[in-house]
């Protein structure tokens, strides 16, 4: 298969081209179709796999499909990683994968000052990259409104669920509207996880590479 059979616009596959990208990977060539038509996902896929692509490249598909205020961009895609590194590199793919696209994203983690995030934010952007309790942190100061969210990603969330972000996780999903998409990507499939994927997910595709 080739990336161009994959519904994806020409902005992204240039994009893709440049980071020298022949083919889709096999998580890349079964998350994408159904993530393109709105579908929640529970995906098997470890590090290393090219999920990252396998969610950022339709999500920043379906974004581009509709009309965005140019000036202030509201908030409408979050993605939550477990740990600070992980936010980075995913941020890197979203900015690599969305360089010929208008949307701004920004990633925020603890450990480091609040103040320039907020800056930041304050200036609108339509994703954001976050680690749970920096993200609360955010939204209890009211420098990030969850509100428009359209797609929210849980990623490696076993991982998420080890380091014991449970309840932040069940906080912020309290704080998103009902009406959204949902994906989960986990390397492993536990009893916790099932049950976080069954409070979560609806009628969701599943995705094992
Ligand atoms: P990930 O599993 O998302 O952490 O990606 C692992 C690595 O695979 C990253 O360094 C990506 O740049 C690379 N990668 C992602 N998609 C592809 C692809 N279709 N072909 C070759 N390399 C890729």
């Amino acid at each position: 298969m080739l990336f161009s059979q994959l519904n994806l616009s020409a902005p992204l596959l240039k994009a893709v081209q440049d980071e020298g990208y022949t083919t889709p990977t096999p998580v890349q060539e079964k998350a994408i179709p159904p993530i393109l038509e709105g579908r929640d996902m529970l995906a098997g896929a470890q590090t290393g796999t090219g999920k990252t692509a396998g969610f950022t490249l339709p999500i920043l598909e379906l974004l581009s499909q509709k009309p965005r205020n140019k000036v202030k961009p509201v908030l409408r895609v979050l993605i939550l990683t477990p740990t600070r590194e992980l936010a980075a590199q995913v941020q890197e793919s979203v900015k690599a994968y969305g360089k010929y696209l208008p949307f701004k994203s920004a990633v925020i983690f603890g450990g480091v000052g609040i103040n320039p995030q907020i800056q930041i934010l304050r200036a609108g952007i339509d994703i954001l990259v976050a680690t749970p309790g920096r993200l609360l942190d955010h939204v209890s100061q009211g420098t990030i409104d969850l509100k428009h969210i359209e797609t929210f990603v849980l990623d490696e969330a076993d991982r998420m669920l080890d380091m014991g972000f449970v309840k932040d996780i069940r906080r912020v999903i309290a704080l998103l509207p009902t009406k959204r998409q949902n994906l989960l990507f986990s390397a492993t499939y536990s009893d916790d996880i099932k049950k976080l994927c069954e409070s979560i997910l609806k009628n969701p595709v599943i995705v094992e590479v």
